[in-house]
């Protein structure tokens, strides 16, 4: 069982990445004893990445794992409590909400703060694990400007995957965006921006089987099927995109929270409020925008600030 500090909390965050990281800071400054459960991936998503560049504060850089690491002792400087442990149920018709570990452990909290950001969908296919950080990307914000002069291959059809052919397009030679059918999902608007862009090029009705490369050496190539004729071709790249959609780590508030079709957590207008009172939610389990760390933490600055209000609230209303 998790040794928990207490049996009712005021707040409690689910996820570690930027968002909920940055919840934990501002409601532990508030003398709230925040307790943040970890998950699946402590540190979120950045402890996939290298060098992040564009984080506010680092003029030389900073290594994902390090900014989270960082990020980490602040909160924990300030008196949050955390746990690597996956929350497993919230009961959201129970007042304080009554959660569940994986484990089994249970408690109390009068808010949660919803932080569990989303995975963004892979291929499954070889290399990619491997070479995920050393020329495999699925964020080009993040790592385009480490492919000054090279040739990339991007796949996807949807507006993300134009939006990052066009941008790599700043750095690169050359931008293959690889799609496995003959039409687009993106919109007409971004599909057009990336077709006017001489250094953008398509290959229609084909999929990436094999990634090619090693740790030492980064990405050297790919290997690609056509879907019409079967037939499988190298191509010569020094890094590969994927912009095949993200995955938002929602499922266990499926039916109790408000949701988009695609599983992201619906918040009330510039807020981090979700259909239910005392219920927050932050990061990118709710932006499919704009994903990034900083925007990020900002949201788990307003979750925060939301929280703290809402307690306020109640507290003063219980008195
Ligand atoms: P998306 O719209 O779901 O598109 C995913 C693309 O990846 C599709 O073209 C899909 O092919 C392809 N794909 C999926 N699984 C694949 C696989 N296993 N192998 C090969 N290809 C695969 O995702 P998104 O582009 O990330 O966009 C998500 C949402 O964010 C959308 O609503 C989008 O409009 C929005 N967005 C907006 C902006 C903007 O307005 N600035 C920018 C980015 C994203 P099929 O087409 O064949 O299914």
């Amino acid at each position: 069982m998790v040794d928990l500090k207490k049996e009712v909390y005021d707040v409690t965050i689910m996820g570690s990445g930027p968002a909920g990281l940055t919840a934990a800071l501002y409601t532990a400054r508030a003398d709230l004893e925040p307790v943040l459960f970890e998950g699946p991936q402590p540190g979120g998503q950045l402890t996939i990445t290298t060098d992040v560049e564009n984080y506010p504060g680092f003029p030389e850089g900073v290594m994902g794992p390090e900014l989270m690491d960082r990020m980490r002792a602040q909160a924990t400087r300030f008196g949050m409590e955390n746990h690597i442990s996956l929350i497993e149920d919230v009961d959201t018709s129970q007042r304080p909400f009554n959660i569940t570990l994986d484990d089994g452990t249970e408690f109390k909290s009068h808010t949660l703060i919803v932080a569990s950001g989303a995975r963004a969908r892979l291929l499954g296919i070889d290399g990619e694990d491997e070479l995920m950080g050393h020329g495999v990307s699925t964020c080009a914000t993040c790592d385009g400007y480490f492919f000054r002069d090279d040739e990339l291959v991007i796949v996807g059809g949807g507006d993300s995957a134009m939006e990052e052919a066009t941008f790599l397009t700043k750095f690169a030679s050359k931008v293959t965006v690889i799609h496995r059918r003959d039409e687009l999902r993106a919109s007409a608007i971004m599909a057009q921006r990336a077709f006017d862009d001489p250094k953008v090029e398509f290959l229609w009705d084909s999929e990436v089987v094999e990634i090619l490369g090693s740790k030492e050496g980064g990405v050297t190539g790919v290997r690609v099927i056509n879907n019409n004729t079967g037939e499988i071709k190298p191509m010569d790249c020094q890094g590969v995109f994927i912009a095949i959609g993200h995955i938002p780590n929602t499922s266990i508030f499926q039916g109790k929270l408000e949701m988009n079709d695609e599983g992201y957590i619906t918040t009330k207008a510039d807020s981090s409020h979700t259909s239910v009172d005392g219920i927050f939610a932050v990061g990118d389990v709710q932006d499919f925008e704009y994903r990034q760390a900083i925007t990020a933490a900002g949201s788990g600055c307003k979750g925060a600030i939301d929280a703290e209000r809402y307690l306020e609230r109640l507290h003063t209303e219980s008195k």
